[in-house]
């Protein structure tokens, strides 16, 4: 494990720099218009966590917006590169791949356009035990209609994550007119009777790596989960709300607003839920 303060070395466009010597040109259309995608990979002990379905999502993401594709096997290998020249054990690999930059700043390209490739990592606290439980807001969603797509625009999840912050709440839980989409940087589970309940996977929301995983690992401990609509006052009655993602894996909900969600601990389909992802860390690490 390397010393905090030392600078990390960052993939830009071919070259391996710095980080505080990186530079991207102020035309780039990523700059200028968020005009393009990112992924988010979870490293564990120097092996990426569930790479496939990362880079799937970053191939889906980039021909959603006009990218032209860029082999797997890059990514695999840029990964690979980025966790061994930076000497990180635990990490979470950053990928932006915008359009490109143009000479000039115009709405559509004014011409070909060779996209822009950064990477970088950054240190992760890896969860072994299961985490305290945190708050959350509900809000409404105010994002567009195609969150689907891991845009690098995030506005409207940083102004709705602000907000949620103010309330004294970790995230926001997002709704649509009464019905949950998910949060600023991560998906929401319901627990209700033993079977899980989560919003489908639809252009609502961001459909997570992490959520994937534990649909399977649930249905593996026999538990049922539905990929249904689900309603804000549905909440009330949940016996246990969890949220997922890369960075947070799995984490209990002890509070929505007011409202203390069970008795305010970990649930146990939660708590059996986050084991099995901890198992298969473990798994992943000793293979
Ligand atoms: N939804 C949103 C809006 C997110 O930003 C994230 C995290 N990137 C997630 C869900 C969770 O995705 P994952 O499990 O792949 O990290």
């Amino acid at each position: 494990m390397k010393a905090a303060n030392v600078s990390n070395l960052v993939y830009l466009n071919g070259d391996w720099v710095a980080d505080e010597n990186a530079k991207v040109s102020v035309f780039d259309r990523g700059f200028l218009f968020a005009d393009g995608v990112y992924e988010v990979v979870p490293v564990y002990q120097r092996r990426p966590f569930l790479l496939n379905l990362h880079i799937q999502r970053l191939q889906r993401s980039a021909e959603a917006i006009g990218i032209e594709s860029i082999a797997a096997e890059f990514w695999y290998q840029l990964v690979s590169d980025l966790i061994h020249r930076n000497n990180l054990d635990d990490c979470l690999v950053y990928i932006q791949l915008t359009f490109g930059a143009d000479s000039q700043r115009s709405h559509l390209p004014t011409q070909p356009l060779t996209p822009t490739i950064y990477a970088s990592v950054s240190p992760l606290q890896v969860h072994w035990n299961t985490p305290t439980p945190v708050k959350v807001a509900v809000l409404e969603d105010i994002r567009w209609h195609r969150c689907d797509i891991k845009s690098i625009s995030l506005l409207g999840n940083i102004m709705l994550k602000r907000e949620a912050a103010k309330k004294g709440a970790l995230e926001p839980l997002l709704h649509r007119n009464g019905r949950i989409t998910e949060g600023a940087s991560c998906n929401y589970f319901l627990v209700k009777q033993g079977a899980l309940y989560t919003p489908p996977a639809d252009h609502l929301i961001l459909a997570g790596i992490t959520r994937t995983w534990v649909i399977q690992l649930a249905r593996q401990l026999g538990i049922e989960v539905f990929e249904v609509v689900c309603d804000v006052n549905q909440l009330q009655h949940a016996d246990e709300v969890f949220l997922t993602s890369s960075s947070r894996e799995v984490q209990p909900v002890g509070q929505i607003d007011d409202i203390i969600v069970g008795n305010g601990q970990c649930g146990v389909i939660t708590a059996q839920i986050a084991e099995a992802f901890h198992a298969s860390k473990r798994h992943l690490i000793q293979e």
